[in-house]
């Protein structure tokens, strides 16, 4: 599958890897919005949230078990989890991803 992500996940291209256990793997954002920007995303395909499903729903929870142990240990004491869902929504690579971003500049609210 030409997917960027799960050739990252592959090791095909290469990234800055944060985290990696059997569901899901973190990388730093190749292009950061933040002093900190990575992103977590299932080891399975699944395009969007959109997709999600009851059966695949717990590999989503373990996501958001991961990201606090991950900022934790990066001393992240607040941080934004931002997801596109869609191309008009903003989404790029249809590899369903949670950003997590943190910094000084993220004052501003978007909602
Ligand atoms: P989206 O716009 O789909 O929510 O987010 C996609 C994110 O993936 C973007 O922030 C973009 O910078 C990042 N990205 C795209 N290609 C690569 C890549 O090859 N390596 C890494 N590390 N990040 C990527
Ligand atoms: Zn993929």
């Amino acid at each position: 599958m030409d997917c960027v992500f799960c050739k990252i996940i592959s090791g095909e291209i290469p990234s800055k890897k944060l985290y990696e256990d059997d569901l899901c793997c973190a990388f730093y954002d190749a292009n950061p919005q933040a002093q900190t920007h990575f992103l977590v995303v299932p080891k399975t395909h699944i395009s969007s949230v959109s997709e999600i499903t009851e059966e695949t729903a717990p590999l989503v929870a373990h996501i958001f078990a991961v990201i606090p142990q991950l900022c934790k240990k990066l001393g992240l004491s607040g941080y934004r989890i931002i997801n596109n869902c869609g191309a008009s929504a903003g989404q790029t690579v249809m590899h369903l991803h949670f950003h997590v971003l943190s910094g000084p500049t993220l004052g501003e609210r978007l909602v």
